[in-house]
């Protein structure tokens, strides 16, 4: 049986250099990370590099697959490529739980600072805020801001921002 996810696959991870025995592949699958992140839509113009995931797979080619939403987006800055491909590398050993965490995601970010990517994702972090308003005026971005899941959210990314001490 061919893998039907072959078409979306966009690139391999060299994980051996890095210590990793799983192979990796980066697939560009935006129906997913719409579905994981539950949203309808991505605003035009919006940075979809802080959306990326990687799962499990079952095609027996590859363990991980690490999911962008936009390969372009991905191709931007290759240092913040790569700063977010090691911190999800990292959720390798941390499994994200599907709660926000912020032990699990310092953790994955300081794979990054290990290889010198660091400042590059603290550099995204920093614009970090902007995905979750997407599509509100400014009165509804007033209102969001109060709510427990967005303020959960923000303060997971300042303390991520704030670890990261590069
Ligand atoms: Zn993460």
């Amino acid at each position: 049986m061919t893998n039907p996810l072959t078409p979306y696959i966009k690139a391999e991870v060299h994980t051996a250099a890095l210590g990793f025995t799983q192979k990796v592949a980066i697939i560009e699958y935006p129906e997913y990370i719409l579905h994981y992140q539950g949203l309808d839509s991505i605003d035009e113009g919006c940075d979809t590099r802080l959306l990326t995931a990687i799962a499990p797979c079952l095609v027996p080619e590859y363990d991980y697959f690490i999911v962008v939403y936009s390969m372009a987006d991905m191709n931007k800055d290759l240092d913040v490529y790569n700063a977010l491909i090691l911190h999800e590398l990292g959720h390798i050993h941390y499994p994200a739980t599907g709660i926000v965490d912020v032990e699990i995601e310092a953790a994955c970010d300081a794979h990054a600072v290990k290889y010198g990517y660091g400042q590059a994702l603290k550099n995204l972090l920093r614009t970090g805020t902007e995905i979750f308003f997407m599509g509100l005026t400014p009165e509804e971005v007033e209102e969001a801001k109060a709510l427990p899941e967005i303020q959960l959210l923000t303060d997971c990314l300042n303390e991520r921002i704030r670890r990261l001490n590069v």
